[in-house]
Parts: structure tokens; C-alpha cells; sequence
């Protein structure tokens, strides 16, 4: 019970972080609690609500126009109201139900109830289910106008440029296939939901002609098998991926197949498993990244004295180069596999990728912003500037979750 409310509760405090105008995107005064002219009506938001093994995506346009992609869990839906609360959400202007399915739909007929949306689109799929009969049953009562999610209808919200990828054909053998894959863009940046959309349908969306680039992947059915072809990573090219996935749950998702393949794409994968709710924030030029788990106002984390392979520091941190250097003090080779490195004003937070190693007496820099492909021999966190330039503290935390230095 602690957990789950814990889930909900650290989100809120991503408000006030958001509503400091993101000091993870440049910024030359410290956060505040009010949103500033300049950033108001200039930032898009995609919430990754954590729901465990589930589905349920909050947009929010720079014009405070909403999209509720998915809600979750039958047992979600209080506690995805209640997170729409807390992000200062009065309605929403549309739902998304991407496919029938009770991780997807589950949760959204008491957000329904709530949230009453001005349209509702799905997929002309259906199900026997109670919670689909459910869900209908709340579309009709909400008086939402309701729209047929395809490839091609573009999303009638103001403020928001997206268009339906899939589906495609007009019918399916698999029910995930009916999933409504949609692609918001915004300035050069873009975003692509793809439901539980399999290779079946993916094979399709390649075929079709759209454009299916995008910046950030919502990874296709929690990481399954089923989804993720290496012909449409390639062409998605993603820099970003979120996988929607409970803590160890019964499927084995995201399998080791699709995270090596992301892997190997270079692409930076954030998990709601992991990281718990994930905020991805964007001006158009760029996405930034905030996740929910090892806050700065909820440290679990408490210094501790270095151990004895814990010998690496952070021998520096120059923030308007956007480069942290980090120092082997010893004369063997640290594995940094589970290692995380955290900007603490912005609470963002760099995985290092697994088979990391530093050599004794070794130095690795860990880069962001506009440098971060200028070398080679660098580790690159991300396009975007993360470090606050009035002063922003860094900590470097082992595979134990202990802080080992900080600077
Ligand atoms: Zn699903």
C-alpha cells in the first residue's frame, strides 16, 4: 500500500517542478513555483503514468489542451484521477482507448466519470469483457463525441499535431493489433504511441508510407516479443524509448530480446518499472526527462562512507559545458553497471549502461546539451542541457543505491 501511494504521491511533486519552467532545459534564475510567461504556452508534457503492467499516457499541450492516451487497470482508474488532479488537470479534451484490452481500458471508466472529454476515439474493435461493456457504457454517458481511430485521421485537438499511424486493416486476428498507434509532433520534436501494436502491424505501417519517425518510442506491447521488429526501430529511429511495465511481472516484459535491440539502436530507454512515472518535457528542439523514483525531496538515499570498491568520484562537474568527469581513484577497474548519476536540482537521472567499466586511475566524462557527440570516448546522457547553470549539485550512486560522491 506504501508503494502504490508512494507512486502517486512523488508525481506531485514533479508539479512543482514543471511548473519552475523545467531547469532542465536552460535556465538562468532558480525554480520557482510559478510558471514563467516565457515557458507557459511553450512546453508540451507527456506523462508516462506509472501503473504497473498497464497503459496510461497524460499529454498536455503548451495551450493546456489534454489527451488521455489509455487509463491503466480497472483498479487504476481512482488513482489516475487523482494524478490528473494533482497536474492541475479541470478536463480533458480527448481520450484515447488504443484497444480493448483491461490493461488499456480498465481504468477509464472512472476516469470517464471524472474527466468527462469532449471526444473519445478508438478502433472499430470490440470485446465481450465486462470492462469493455464498462467502458462503453461510461463513452455514452460522458456525451464525448466519438471518433474511429485509423491510419490517417488526424487528432482534432487544438494545439496538439497528431495523426493516427494504425490501424490499418479492418480486421485482425490478434486484438492488439487493432491498437490505435498515434504521432504527436511538435517543433522537431515528435512522439509516437503505439498501444500493444504487434509486427503485424507494424509491417503495415511501414508499408503504408506515413511517416513513423519519431523522438520518443512508446515501446509496443510492455516490451514483448510481439512488437518492436528491427525493421521498425529502424525506421522510428528513435533517441528515446519508454517501456510501460510492472515490477517483475507474470510476462517476463520487456524481454532481454527487445532491450538488447534498443540497445544496440543507441537508444536511451526509461522504464516505468524502474523510474515510476516518467515526464518527458519538450520546447520543440528538444526532450527532457524526469522520472518519478530517487527524488530530491524523497531521498531514500543517505551518504555513506565510500567502500572499499567504491572508489570512484566525481572529480568534476562543469555545467554550462554540460560535462561531468568522473575519477578512478584506485588502481582497479570499477564496474558501473546499476550505476546512476543524479542532477539533484532537476532530479534527473543517467543510467550508466550495463557492462560500463572505468579502469584504475581512469577518467570518464558523461555528457549533455550541445556536446554531447562532440567526442568519442564519452558517455552521452542526453541532447538536452541538464545541468542547472546557477548551480545545480551532482551524485553518483553505485548499484547498492548508496550515494558515493557527490560534487
Ligand atoms: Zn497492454
Amino acid at each position: 500500500m506504501l508503494f502504490r501511494l508512494r507512486r502517486f504521491i512523488v508525481p506531485l511533486m514533479f508539479l512543482s517542478f514543471l511548473l519552475s519552467g523545467c531547469g532542465a532545459i536552460e535556465k538562468t534564475t532558480p525554480p520557482t513555483t510559478a510558471l514563467t510567461q516565457t515557458d507557459k504556452g511553450s512546453l508540451l508534457q507527456v506523462h508516462y503514468i506509472d501503473v504497473g503492467q498497464a497503459d496510461c499516457i497524460l499529454v498536455i499541450a503548451p495551450n493546456g489542451q489534454t489527451l488521455l492516451i489509455d487509463g491503466g487497470n480497472g483498479d487504476d482508474g481512482p488513482e489516475v484521477v487523482r494524478y490528473l488532479k494533482a497536474q492541475g488537470v479541470k478536463e480533458l479534451t480527448a481520450i484515447i482507448a488504443t484497444h480493448p484490452h483491461e490493461d488499456h481500458i480498465g481504468g477509464l471508466d472512472t476516469v470517464l466519470r471524472s474527466f468527462p472529454p469532449k471526444q473519445v476515439y478508438m478502433p472499430n474493435a470490440t470485446s465481450t469483457t465486462r470492462t469493455f461493456e464498462d467502458f462503453i457504457t461510461a463513452v455514452n454517458a460522458s456525451g464525448a463525441k466519438k471518433f474511429r481511430a485509423k491510419a490517417e485521421v488526424k487528432l482534432d485537438v487544438p494545439g496538439l499535431v497528431g495523426v493516427f499511424l494504425a490501424p490499418i486493416s479492418e480486421q485482425y486476428e490478434e486484438l492488439n493489433n487493432y491498437s490505435a498507434v498515434l504521432k504527436i509532433s511538435f517543433g522537431k520534436m515528435s512522439f509516437l504511441f503505439t498501444g500493444d501494436a504487434e509486427s503485424v502491424s507494424e509491417v503495415e505501417m511501414l508499408k503504408n508510407g506515413q511517416v513513423i519517425e519519431a523522438t520518443v518510442l512508446k515501446v509496443g506491447h510492455h516490451g514483448s516479443t510481439s512488437s518492436t521488429t528491427s525493421a521498425f526501430i529502424k525506421a522510428v529511429s528513435p533517441k528515446f524509448a519508454v517501456i510501460t511495465v510492472g515490477v517483475d511481472n507474470d510476462y517476463g516484459h520487456p524481454t532481454q530480446e527487445i532491450l538488447n535491440k534498443l540497445e544496440n539502436s543507441r537508444v536511451q530507454v526509461y522504464r516505468t518499472d524502474h523510474e515510476g512515472t516518467i515526464v518527458a518535457t519538450s520546447d520543440g528542439e528538444k526532450v527532457t526527462f524526469m522520472t518519478s523514483k530517487l527524488s530530491a525531496t524523497d531521498k531514500p538515499l543517505k551518504p555513506v562512507p565510500a567502500l572499499a570498491g567504491d572508489s570512484v568520484m566525481i572529480s568534476s562537474i562543469d555545467l554550462s559545458a554540460e560535462v561531468v568527469t568522473l575519477l578512478n581513484r584506485s588502481d582497479t577497474v570499477v564496474n558501473l553497471t546499476g550505476w546512476k548519476l543524479v542532477s539533484e536540482v532537476g532530479n534527473q537521472i543517467f543510467s550508466f549502461p550495463s557492462g560500463t567499466t572505468l579502469p584504475g586511475g581512469g577518467i570518464l566524462k558523461v555528457v549533455s546539451g550541445t556536446n554531447a557527440h562532440a567526442g568519442t570516448d564519452v558517455l552521452v546522457w542526453t541532447d538536452s542541457n541538464i545541468w542547472n547553470n546557477q548551480g545545480d549539485p551532482g551524485a553518483l550512486i553505485n548499484a547498492e543505491g548508496q550515494i558515493v560522491s557527490q560534487k
